[in-house]
C-alpha cells in the first residue's frame, strides 16, 4: 500500500477503520505520514476516531493514536462504544440530559412539555410550520437555553429554538418509545445536526422499545418524520418557491388559467367595484407575472365548490377504503431479521480468515444498503397507515379549524389543479361547470 500510495497511479488514498488498524508503530505512522506530507492530494481518512492525514494536525493524531500508550486507551473506549451499542439492543437506557417531553428520571412525562410535544407532532403533518412551532412554543416559554456569551452576541436573553433543535426534537424516535443509538464518533461530530430517525436500533428486524412513557404512537412519530423529511428534500432541491403569496389564499397556485395554463393569482377587486363587497377577491391570470390575462374568477364560490369537492373525496376513501388493504408495515421485519444474521454471518467468515476484509466490507455494505432501504419503507408504511385510520376522520371534523396554510397542503395533496375555464364577456353568474378538478393520481 505505501508504494501504491507513493506511486499514486494506482490508488488516490486510503481509507482505514482505526489508526492503529493503519498502523501500530511510530516507526511505520511516520512512513505513512511522510506520504501523505508530500503530496497534498491524496485522500486518508479513518471512520472512527476523526482522523484526516491531509492535514499537520491529523497527522500528528495519526501519530499519537498510532503509539502504543494511546492504542490501549482507544481500544477501552471501542470496547465501551461496543458495550453501548449491546445495551441499546437490549433497550437499556442511557444517561444524559433531560430530553424535552420528559421530567428528570427521563422515564415519566413532563406534564406540559410533553403535551406540547404530541401536540406539535400530530400538528406537522396537516402542513404547519417548524416556524410556526418555534413562534408558539417561545410564547408558551418553550425557549432557548443561552449562555452568557449567546447572550452577548445577540443581545437578547430570550430566544425561541432554534429551526434545526426544533426539528431534532420532533424527530427523535424516542418520542414514540424507539430506543436508538449513536456511535460516539458520529456524537461528537454533528451533534444537532444528525437526523435522529436513521439511529432506531433494531433487532430481529424490529425497533427496540425504551423504558420510558411514549408521547405519540409509532404511526404519528412516522408520519411527522416523513413530512420533515420531504420538506428538506425540497429545500435542497429549491423547490419551495421563496415567494408564494400563497398562505393567505387556498387555491393561489393551484388554481391554473384554462387558456394558458398559468397559476392564478388571488387579487382583490377594487372598492368600486361591487364584487368587493360581495366577494372581496377573485383569482385571475395575470399578464404581468406572465401569464395571458384572459381569465379571472370570483374567489370565494371557487374555493367553496373545490373544498366541497375535496371533501367529498375524502367520505367517499373513508367508505370503502379503509377495510379491505389495511395497510401492514412488519412485511419486511424478516427480512431485516435475517440481514441482521447475514451481517454476523459475513463477520464471522471474515473474523475466521476465509474472506479477505474488503470482500467482507463489500458483502456488508450491501446488506446494510437493503437494510436501510427497508427501514425506510417501513416508516413510510406506517406514515400512511394513521393517514388512513386517523388522519381522514379528524380531518372532517377538524376541516373549520385549520389555518388557510393547512388547508392547503391538504388540498394539494389530492388536487393537483384547479383548471377555471373562460366564460363569456360581462358580468356572469358563477358557473360552476367551468371549473375542472384534476386530481393527483
Ligand atoms: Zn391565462
Amino acid at each position: 500500500m505505501l508504494v501504491d500510495l507513493e506511486v499514486t497511479t494506482s490508488i488516490r488514498g486510503v481509507l482505514f477503520c482505526h489508526s492503529d488498524r493503519l498502523a501500530r508503530l511510530e516507526y511505520d505512522a511516520a512512513r505513512v505520514n511522510r506520504l501523505f506530507q508530500m503530496n497534498s492530494k491524496l485522500l486518508g481518512r479513518s471512520l472512527s476516531g476523526g482522523v484526516g492525514l491531509s492535514t499537520h494536525e491529523g497527522r500528528t493524531m495519526f501519530m499519537m493514536q498510532a503509539s502504543v500508550g494511546g492504542m490501549e486507551v482507544h481500544n477501552t473506549k471501542r470496547r465501551v462504544t461496543r458495550k453501548n451499542k449491546r445495551l441499546a439492543e437490549q433497550g437499556v437506557m442511557r444517561g444524559g440530559r433531560r430530553p424535552f417531553g420528559w421530567a428528570a428520571d427521563r422515564e415519566s412525562l413532563h406534564p406540559v412539555e410533553s403535551e406540547d410535544l404530541a401536540e406539535a407532532i400530530r400538528a406537522i403533518p396537516r402542513g404547519t410550520k417548524i416556524g410556526t412551532l418555534r413562534k408558539e412554543w417561545f410564547t408558551k416559554g418553550h425557549k432557548k437555553k443561552q449562555t452568557r456569551k449567546g447572550i452577548a452576541r445577540s443581545g437578547a436573553r430570550d430566544m425561541p429554538l432554534d429551526h434545526n433543535t426544533v426539528e431534532h426534537i420532533l424527530t427523535n424516535p424516542r418520542n414514540c418509545g424507539y430506543m436508538s443509538y449513536i456511535p460516539q464518533a458520529q456524537r461528537q461530530e454533528e451533534k444537532s445536526m444528525l437526523w435522529l430517525p436513521d439511529y432506531v436500533v433494531y433487532t430481529d428486524g424490529k425497533p427496540v422499545l425504551g423504558p420510558w412513557k411514549a408521547v405519540v404512537t409509532p404511526e404519528e412519530w412516522a408520519a411527522c418524520v416523513e413530512v420533515i423529511k420531504e420538506r428538506k428534500d425540497k429545500r435542497r432541491e429549491g423547490l419551495n418557491k421563496p415567494h408564494e403569496t400563497a398562505d393567505k389564499y387556498v387555491l393561489s397556485g393551484i388554481a391554473r388559467c384554462g387558456i394558458c395554463l398559468f397559476p392564478m393569482t388571488a387579487n382583490w377587486y377594487s372598492k368600486q367595484s361591487p364584487s368587493y363587497e360581495r366577494y372581496g377577491y377573485r383569482y385571475a391570470c395575470l399578464s404581468n407575472h406572465g401569464g395571458c390575462g384572459g381569465v379571472s374568477r370570483v374567489g370565494p364560490p371557487v374555493e367553496e365548490l373545490v373544498i366541497e369537492a375535496f371533501l367529498d373525496e375524502v367520505r367517499r376513501s373513508l367508505r370503502t377504503v379503509v377495510k379491505d388493504t389495511e395497510v401492514d408495515e412488519t412485511v419486511h421485519d424478516e427480512r431485516l431479521a435475517e440481514i441482521e444474521r447475514e451481517i454476523e454471518e459475513v463477520n464471522a467468515r471474515r473474523k475466521a480468515k476465509r474472506i479477505t476484509m474488503s470482500r467482507a466490507l463489500d458483502l456488508i455494505e450491501e446488506l446494510e444498503n437493503e437494510g436501510s432501504e427497508l427501514k425506510e419503507k417501513r416508516q413510510k408504511l406506517m406514515a400512511s397507515k394513521l393517514q388512513r385510520k386517523t388522519e381522514y376522520p379528524t380531518l372532517l371534523k377538524e376541516w373549520e379549524d385549520y389555518t388557510v396554510a393547512e388547508k392547503k397542503h391538504r388540498l394539494k395533496q389530492d388536487i393537483r389543479a384547479v383548471i377555471v375555464h373562460p366564460q363569456g364577456r360581462g358580468r356572469q353568474p358563477f358557473n360552476p361547470d367551468l371549473i375542472e378538478i384534476e386530481w393527483a393520481s
